[in-house]
């Protein structure tokens, strides 16, 4: 593509038939040596407004392609797309609204549907993503629509929605369910854009982007600042690279040097910088990845994580990771998810939410039904669990916490026969089983 572009702006001229002719030729020289090939069908061509019928049509037909007055979509988005306009991206939000709805009738499970949104929906814009910066109205909507699908199997506005969206987009093993969140994958996908044109000097879009903006110096050390020691522009004295610091043809900082022209904070921060035995070029370094590269996948989980500052955890990443690593059926992994998020439709959190209900034990009517009330303390949890065949007499335990019940159990059990504990899979099929009754 250099090489085509390159031959490309060598015939910038008034358009006439020579150079129409010199056009098509050059793009058959392409296509030969590259072994590519155009489909004329698909292209075409624009003149500038003024120019006579006759000669468009003299010309189109030596370029041999249809004509157009703007250039149309390509891979579905628009080409001439002002970056600010909202109406511009909202074919892609009728894309996903689209193929929620055409999923109405499946009925899938939770983690059936997290798979089709984090796979097929995600995919579905990932075109656009990775070369727009989608304004945010746009990807608010599309991030609603996914958690509504999610929760509802459906994108309508109505009905409830029981966890926070931070909580869902965090890892699985951080207690979320790793939901994606558009505006953070088209931030991760344009900010890998930017690291790979920023780290290939041979790229022509490269120097156009050196040319057009200031080029930032002074960002190489970690703490982002440079201090000089006088007003003198430092690049009097031939110094207009890192290197230029070390004593010549060696890679040893020249300490008098940097004393002599930076202040004494950032010599210091220089001569404590690590120089790399090899021979490479200065490249942007990702920090949150060991091995440096900025990959979507790593940008994309800085952004999460640093949504979420200090997540209080209702279990450890170890026995969330057991969790879902275990063979249990998937919709008791999301049963016992919901419980520890606090997302479980009891009826004290419904009527909480401000629905008018009877929120009293359809079992023993007791005055508010929750999760430690239904799933421990009711008399009716009280016998099923005595009479499983884990034996568990719970009314030793009733001052702890229902979540820290659960939790404490389910670690017993995944450290004594790991992630396919049988004593685990009887502890949850006990609480699965009390919440089927219930629901009766
Ligand atoms: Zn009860």
């Amino acid at each position: 593509m250099e090489v085509l572009s390159r031959m490309m702006i060598k015939l910038e001229d008034t358009a006439n038939q020579k150079s129409c002719e010199e056009v098509r030729r050059t793009i058959y020289i392409f296509c030969k040596i590259s072994g590519e090939a155009i489909n004329f069908d698909k292209s075409s061509v624009i003149f500038s407004p003024n120019t006579p019928d006759f000669v468009k049509n003299k010309l189109k037909q030596i370029l041999d392609t249809p004509c157009t007055d703007k250039l149309r979509r390509y891979l579905g988005c628009d080409v001439e797309i002002d970056g600010r306009s909202f109406k511009s991206f909202q074919p892609l939000l009728d894309k996903v609204q689209r193929k929620i709805l055409s999923w109405k009738h499946l009925s899938l499970s939770q983690l059936g549907r997290l798979i089709l949104i984090n796979v097929i929906l995600v995919a579905l814009c990932s075109n656009v993503l990775a070369v727009f910066l989608v304004p945010k109205r746009i990807t608010k909507h599309i991030n609603s629509s996914l958690m509504r699908y999610w929760w509802k199997g459906t994108a309508e506005v109505k009905g409830m929605c029981w966890t926070k969206r931070t909580a869902l987009e965090l890892p699985k093993g951080l207690g979320g369910i790793c939901l994606r969140n558009i505006d953070f994958y088209n931030k991760a996908f344009l900010v890998k854009q930017a690291v790979r044109i920023h780290n290939s000097p041979s790229l022509l879009i490269f120097r156009v982007m050196r040319a057009a903006y200031k080029y930032p110096t002074e960002t190489w050390l970690p703490s982002k600042r440079v201090q000089f020691k006088t007003q003198e522009a430092i690049s009097r004295n031939g110094i207009t690279k890192v290197m230029d610091l070390f004593h010549s043809t060696t890679k040893i900082w020249n300490a008098r040097l940097i004393w002599r022209k930076f202040a004494p904070d950032t010599a210091r921060e220089i001569l404590s910088l690590h120089i790399p035995n090899d021979d490479i070029d200065g490249q942007f370094h990702w920090m949150a990845n060991k091995n440096g590269q900025a990959t979507v996948k790593s940008i994309y989980n800085h952004l999460v994580m640093g949504k979420v500052p200090s997540q209080n955890m209702e279990m450890s990443e170890i026995s969330w990771k057991t969790l879902w690593r275990s063979d249990l059926l998937p919709k008791w992994k999301i049963f016992i998810w919901k419980i520890m998020n606090k997302s479980l439709a009891v009826k004290s959190r419904l009527r909480k939410r401000g629905m008018k209900v009877n929120v009293e034990c359809c079992f023993c009517k007791e005055p508010e039904e929750n999760e430690t009330q239904l799933f421990r303390d009711c008399p009716i949890s009280i016998h099923t669990w005595k009479a499983s065949p884990l034996g568990i007499n719970v009314q030793n335990n009733q001052h702890v916490d229902i979540g820290n019940w659960i939790k404490n159990f389910l670690k017993f059990f995944w450290k004594e026969d790991r992630h396919d504990s049988p004593g685990a899979r009887t502890f949850i099929v006990v609480l699965w089983s009390i919440w089927l009754h219930r629901n009766e």
